[in-house]
């Protein structure tokens, strides 16, 4: 698949380095704007990298978009309170103390995300979800290809399903982005404990997952997903506050076929996960094939 996960923690480190720089600059022209020649609010402009690295992970699935949204507005408000403390020593006030704190304090947990970024994109190039512990998209393709050529070559049946959550951004909105991690970590415990050691589950991005069955047709392959989905169903989640949730997911399921491409395939699993959301979540839907 795409290398997307290498290129964005590099230019992570460029964007570390810039504003490890932008800082000193900042520095100089609070404190020594006159020695220095850095005098005005403009004399410690906001480094250029980041908008760069935001335009590059915006295109890229591995990327845990709200995470990112988080940190764009983190570094808005960094330069934003540092260019009002510029303003304030070039109309001659000293720059308090609690203001310089908060800039530092700003800049620190800004550079502490950028290393978690940086730590999540390591991980995703290694074939793993940081988060869930699950695999990621990486390698998804070349083992859907593998089970499709030995269907071919020795007619083992085999079956795909999709899991999505329901109603999932409900839960973000009520309890916080912290609180739906927790979330997608238990519902991937379930599901990764549920099924058997050679199948296998990917998290596809958001809070999507794809399960691959090996080795089962149709009518076992739902038997399956019928326990992960009660078993999902009936999991308390502990959140951080003391308060406990509970959730659902919705699955669609098809199987392979010799006359099916993979597209075709996962376009079966769509298909089926869509009717399972309009016929009211929280079930199984296969998608049963017409009469050959
Ligand atoms: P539906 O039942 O139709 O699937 O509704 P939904 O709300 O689950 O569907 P939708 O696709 O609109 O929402 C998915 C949400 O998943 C939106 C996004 O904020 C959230 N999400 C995606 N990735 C992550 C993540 O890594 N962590 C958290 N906490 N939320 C995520
Ligand atoms: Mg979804
Ligand atoms: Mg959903």
């Amino acid at each position: 698949m795409s290398n997307s996960a290498i290129s964005p923690s590099s230019g992570l480190t460029v964007v570390v380095d810039e504003h490890l720089r932008w800082l000193s600059r900042w520095h100089r022209a609070v404190f020594f704007p006159t020695e220095s020649g850095l005098e005005g609010p403009d004399s410690a402009p906001m480094p250029l990298a980041f908008a760069f690295w935001v335009r590059q992970v915006k295109d890229s699935d591995l990327t845990d978009q709200p995470a990112v949204d988080r940190l764009v507005s983190l570094h808005e408000q960094l330069h934003r309170m540092a260019r009002l403390v510029l303003m304030r020593v070039a109309e001659g006030a000293p720059c308090s103390y609690a203001a310089y704190e908060s800039v530092v304090e700003k800049f620190e947990e800004f550079i502490q995300q950028c290393r978690r970024f940086e730590k999540a994109f390591s991980m995703a190039g290694s074939g793993i979800d940081p988060l869930t512990g699950l695999r990621n998209r990486t390698g998804l393709h070349e083992e859907l290809e593998r089970e499709l050529n030995r269907f071919r070559r020795m007619g083992k049946p085999f079956c795909v399903a999709i899991c999505d959550l329901d109603r999932f951004k409900a839960v973000n909105d009520t309890y916080g982005h912290d609180s739906g991690d927790r979330v997608l970590v238990a519902v991937s415990g379930v599901i990764s404990q549920g099924i058997r050691n050679f199948d296998e589950a990917f998290r596809m991005g958001g809070e999507e997952i794809l399960i691959l069955l090996k080795d089962a047709n149709l009518t076992e392959g739902r038997q399956v997903l019928e326990r992960l989905r009660t078993d999902i169903a009936a999991l308390p989640i502990h959140l951080a506050d003391g308060r406990t949730l509970h959730v659902t997911g919705s699955f669609g399921l098809a199987e392979a076929r010799l006359d099916l491409s993979l597209t075709q395939l996962l376009d079966r699993c769509d298909q089926a996960l869509y009717d399972a959301k309009r016929q009211g979540r929280n079930r199984v839907v296969s998608h049963v094939p017409s009469p050959a």
